[in-house]
């Protein structure tokens, strides 16, 4: 099949090379000259694991190809995937304007029948929305809209693609039906599902699925707050309520908050549609306070433990992207503690596998940047741990009470043993657990 995808980040990217991979002929577009440039030179403009491999081997054999120019990129395709932003618009619902900006350019140049899809994350009505703009310059015959969410976690994007847990499409039209039950038919061999309904349903289930999960780590956040006001262990808590497979061993473990960019967009967004249709989504209201405040629990922590004054204080920093695996630093959690301990006059020295040069542009020489996980800790006066790559599980904890000023680590991941920090000797306050000092 001949494929086009418009927008070429996290989704598009990935979206475009799994489909070159089973066969398809893709062309990519972006208006990013700079990022097609890289592209069409061989270089991945993002981090994601795996990608690269995919990427190359479909440019070599002629199957993935990249552009700036619209009318190059869907002149032969039979399916245009959408994968544009929708950030927030500034009273918090998803700005649609990429996305009609498009489906007006391609009502104007589409001569043949194609299937529009929406792969982006939109809220209730936006197919309807695409379908007026594209139908305002081309006869409806000639096109089909369909809302095709994407689940992919970034860090297991690929993984994910090829092997979704389901297929969510969202269409009114057979035609549109077969032509996209056909293109996925190799991702769901081994009998996960392609979940057919209407669009509306569709929209609805991506905004859903994020603020379940989103209330979900919402939740334990809470109950790891609690369980440090009376002296539980969250971990323990976790594992009770993980086990009943009514609730289920994954998404509870609690932390710092979510970040990225879609639970924190998504959840406002259809906060944001409930009110436009009348109803008061009071759950999504909640999770967006509580959340805010986590993202920055652990400063206070630190500023007890200095008696107040962090000037002069240098403050470690392991972790900038929102999660692991990933160089996606939006509405990262580190961002906010980095700001916060800035204002109190700390010295921030940072490390991130992936996310450092993100962060660089953002904060120059604000915050020093060093190429690996011992050099921040040198002269530290505490650690503070913000993303839970698998390089900062094991440390070298010798190495570390002989290098920083003090033992002291802020960890807001919970990577380690409460007893083993205690046998230590290291000043550990994590995220629900016992305090060791
Ligand atoms: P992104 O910002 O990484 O990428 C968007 C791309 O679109 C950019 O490269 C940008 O240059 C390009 N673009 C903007 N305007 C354009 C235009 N007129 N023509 C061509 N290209 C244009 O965004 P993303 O993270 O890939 O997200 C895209 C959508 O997918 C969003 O709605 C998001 O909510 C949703 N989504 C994201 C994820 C994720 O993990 N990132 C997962 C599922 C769904």
């Amino acid at each position: 099949m001949k494929i086009a995808v418009v927008g070429t980040g996290y989704v598009g990217l990935v979206t475009g090379t799994c489909f070159a991979e089973t066969g398809n002929h893709v062309v990519c577009v972006d208006i990013d000259e700079n990022k097609v440039n890289k592209m069409k030179n061989g270089v991945v403009p993002i981090y994601e694991p795996h990608l690269d491999v995919l990427f190359e081997r479909n440019i070599k054999q002629g199957r993935l190809e990249f552009t700036t120019s619209l009318n190059d990129a869907i002149k032969d395709a039979k399916i245009i995937f959408l994968a544009l932003p929708t950030p927030p618009d500034e009273d918090g619902s998803a700005d649609l304007s990429y996305i009609l900006g498009v489906a007006d350019d391609l009502g104007k140049i589409i001569t043949d029948y194609k299937v529009i899809v929406d792969k982006s994350t939109v809220p209730v009505g936006t197919a309807d929305k695409v379908t007026a703009a594209l139908a305002a310059n081309l006869s409806t015959d000639l096109f089909d809209v369909v809302s095709n969410p994407e689940f992919l976690r970034e860090g297991y994007a690929v993984d994910d693609f090829l092997k979704p847990d389901r297929v969510v499409i969202g269409t009114s039209s057979e035609k549109a039906k077969k032509v996209m039950g056909d293109l996925y038919k190799p991702y769901v061999r081994q009998g996960n599902p392609i979940i057919f309904m209407d669009e509306k349903s569709a929209e609805l289930t991506k905004y859903a699925a994020n603020s379940f999960l989103a209330t979900k780590i919402t939740f334990m956040n809470e109950i790891a707050n609690f369980c440090e006001k009376v002296g539980a262990d969250v971990d323990m808590v976790r594992i009770g309520i993980g086990s009943d497979s009514r609730i289920g061993k994954r998404f509870l473990f609690p932390g710092i908050g979510y970040g990225g960019s879609c639970f924190p967009k998504d959840v406002q967004a259809l906060a944001k549609s409930g009110k436009e249709f009348g109803y008061d989504f009071q759950i999504l209201d909640s999770v967006m306070d509580v959340n805010e405040k986590q993202k920055t629990i652990i400063v206070p922590k630190i500023k007890d433990f200095f008696k107040g004054d962090l000037k002069g204080k240098t403050i470690a920093l392991w972790g900038l992207a929102f999660k692991p695996d990933t160089d996606d630093i939006r509405e990262a959690p580190a961002l906010y503690i980095i700001n916060e301990l800035l204002e109190e006059g700390a010295t921030i020295v940072a490390f991130d596998p992936e996310a450092m040069e993100n962060v660089k542009s953002k904060y120059g020489d604000k915050v020093t940047f060093v190429e690996d996980r011992d050099s921040a800790i040198v002269n530290a006066d505490a650690l503070v741990i913000a993303t839970e790559w698998q390089v900062f599980r094991n440390p070298d904890f010798d190495l570390m009470a002989e290098k920083m000023n003090q033992k002291v680590i802020f960890d807001g991941r919970n990577l380690y043993d409460t007893q083993e920090m205690k046998e230590l000797g290291f000043y550990y306050n994590s995220i629900g657990r016992i305090l060791v000092r």
